[in-house]
């Protein structure tokens, strides 16, 4: 399982796929990947190996400047293209991948069906997207926030909503997360492999990060919204 993200001026699904085809040796049963198009979030999710994915993007060519993908391996409920990530809320607005898992899912999942929102999937994850929404008050990073001071687990984050579509936020806690750090492009992804084709420059998430990308501009911020400064690291040896 792994999550890969871009934004930049390049198409981030070409990026994307590739990053996700380094992360393949970890394991996984499903893929998807989930970009903004003209103001709107695009996915696309595949059972199975990547390369039923790489057909359907073959098949129905997209193209985008940010975009955010993932290799799933299931925790709770099946492989199946419903369970696949991204998971998105009912409004299509947020969009996020998630590698690890929310151990009181449960009850968030009852306490949002209780307020009236429709779950798709059997996954842990879903609650995640169902709550930015939610507490979503025109401020992404905000609604992250809050969301994440909710939620027990384990996870590495990548969320876009098409609101604020010129930035991803990621996050992570027991489970990795590394941002590269590109010009006019950014990346994160699972592990450095799959960023080493792209950039030597990187920031190692730490436990209770949140970061905001954008193409431009790296801000790695705690949970209560106070900047950290984590060093850009080069790396120097080769895969
Ligand atoms: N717990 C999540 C799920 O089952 C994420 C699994 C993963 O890390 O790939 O969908």
């Amino acid at each position: 399982c792994g999550i890969f993200g871009y934004i930049g001026k390049k198409n981030a699904v070409d990026i994307i796929f590739k990053g996700l085809e380094k992360l393949e040796y970890r394991g996984y049963d499903s893929a998807g990947i989930a970009v903004v198009i003209d103001k709107e979030l695009c996915i696309r999710r595949s059972v199975g190996k990547l390369c039923n994915l790489g057909l359907s993007l073959k098949e129905n060519p997209i193209s985008a400047n940010i975009g955010i993908g993932h290799t799933r391996w299931a925790t709770h409920g099946s492989p199946s293209k419903e369970n696949a990530h991204p998971h998105t809320d009912t409004a299509k607005t947020v969009v996020i991948v998630h590698n690890g898992i929310i151990e009181n899912y449960v009850e968030l999942k009852a306490e949002l069906q209780k307020d009236g929102y429709e779950f798709k999937s059997e996954t842990d994850t879903e609650v995640i997207a169902h709550l930015i929404k939610k507490y979503c008050k025109g401020n992404l990073f905000c609604a992250v926030q809050k969301t994440l001071s909710r939620v027990k687990g384990s996870y590495a984050l990548g969320i876009v909503s098409k609101d604020e579509y010129d930035k991803i936020i990621c996050a992570r806690k027991d489970a990795s997360l590394i941002i590269g750090v590109g010009v006019g492009e950014n990346f994160m992804a699972s592990d450095i492999p799959a960023l080493l084709p792209y950039t030597r420059d990187m920031i190692f998430l730490e436990n209770g990060d949140i970061a905001e990308i954008t193409a431009e501009k790296v801000v790695v911020k705690n949970i209560k919204g106070d900047i950290i400064n984590r060093e850009i690291k080069n790396i120097r040896w080769d895969t």
